[in-house]
């Protein structure tokens, strides 16, 4: 069984040398398990995580152990009841080409129906993400604008494409001339943006002249930073990916997103002149509780016009207890 181990913690980009091509023997499937071979194995941005110490959305690769991910195999030998052998399965055999797995953790594939490693891709685990953080999270209406970053990978492509299906003006960022004509020529992006050769904030400002409705970001970074100058109101931003700091040594300037995606946060700009249809039942609920002492409430009043100024200024500085009032003149 032939096996990549990881060898040492990338710091950085990962190079070679953090990986070991290692031989161990084929392990024996046990009760209720599976002997597969690996066919396809997928390689995904989240990997990055996983061999970093330190928080990621599933488990570290340990030191010396089998770098994981998953795999399309076929089944050589079944101590389930569910799997014979020849089988296709959909499994996490990781960078080896064998495994043992317990049938639980397998899905049978069905190799009539699409070419045994789309379900890595468009039909697998990224298809999955294009579709549902587009269509739950973007909201997209026929007539929007739909900006969609690293738009010639395997998540982008298909979330671009699907916005097409929906009726949306789309744009695609991309690394590479070639990939710019890819994601136009080939998958009907409206527009592509090379963003190692064009000035993003104007290329976009061009592409999208109404601004962007919903922004799919599988970036984070200066991408993001840039969109955001460009939203429409009302505009949906499904937090996907922040690949530009994958390989970062040090915390990148801003506020750090991660915690957003990995808890599935929701932030959502908020102004007050949206809810006016609320004011009575605010009123009666606030009135209520302040009545009953539920909700207190204190004022910090500032007698005198003339006092505004500096009181405003000091309202700025943390100056005021409360809410700032200034009595101008006696109720
Ligand atoms: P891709 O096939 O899109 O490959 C990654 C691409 O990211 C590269 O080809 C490159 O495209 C782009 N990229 C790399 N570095 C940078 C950078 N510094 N700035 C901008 N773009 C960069 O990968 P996937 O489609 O599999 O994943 C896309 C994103 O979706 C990733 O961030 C991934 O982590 C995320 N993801 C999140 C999931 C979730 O559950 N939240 C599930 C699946 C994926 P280019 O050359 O065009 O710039």
């Amino acid at each position: 069984n032939k096996q990549i181990l990881l060898k040492s913690r990338p710091v950085g980009e990962p190079k070679e040398s953090d990986f070991t091509l290692a031989e161990a023997p084929i392990s024996q499937p046990g009760e209720g398990e599976v002997l597969s071979r690996t066919i396809y194995l997928s390689l995904d941005p989240y990997m990055r995580g996983l061999i970093s110490e330190g928080e990621s959305y599933a488990a570290n690769v340990e030191l010396n152990s089998v770098v994981v991910g998953g795999t399309v195999s076929q089944v050589i030998q079944s101590n389930h009841p569910q799997f014979q052998a020849g089988d296709f399965v959909l499994s996490r055999n990781g960078w080896q080409t064998y495994a043992v797995a317990k049938g639980a953790t397998l899905q049978k594939l069905d190799p009539s129906q699409a070419p045994l490693s789309y379900s890595l891709g468009v039909l697998g685990m990224p298809g999955l993400t294009a579709y549902t953080a587009l269509l739950d999270i973007g909201q997209p209406k026929p007539g929007e604008t739909v900006v969609v970053s690293a738009a010639s990978g395997a998540v982008g492509a298909v979330a671009g494409q699907i916005a097409k299906i929906k009726g949306c003006r789309v744009i695609g960022i991309v690394g590479s001339d070639d990939k710019r004509d890819y994601i136009v020529k080939e998958l009907g992006f409206d527009v592509g943006i090379n963003r190692k050769t064009e000035e993003l904030n104007a290329a976009l400002k061009a592409a999208a002249p109404d601004g962007i409705d919903v922004y799919f970001d599988n970036t984070a970074g200066v991408i993001l930073e840039t969109v955001l100058q460009q939203i429409n109101l009302g505009a949906r931003i499904p937090l996907v990916g922040l690949i530009s700091e994958y390989n970062a040594t040090s915390a990148p300037p801003g506020p750090n997103l991660r915690p957003l995606l990995i808890k599935r946060a929701l932030i959502k700009g908020f102004l007050v002149s949206d809810y006016q249809h609320r004011a009575n039942e605010f009123v009666s609920d606030v009135a209520g509780w302040l009545k009953s002492g539920q909700l207190k409430y204190q004022e910090d009043v500032v007698v005198g016009l003339e006092n505004a100024p500096r009181a405003f200024i000091g309202l700025l500085r943390g100056e005021n207890f409360g809410k700032l009032v200034v009595k101008v003149s006696e109720d």
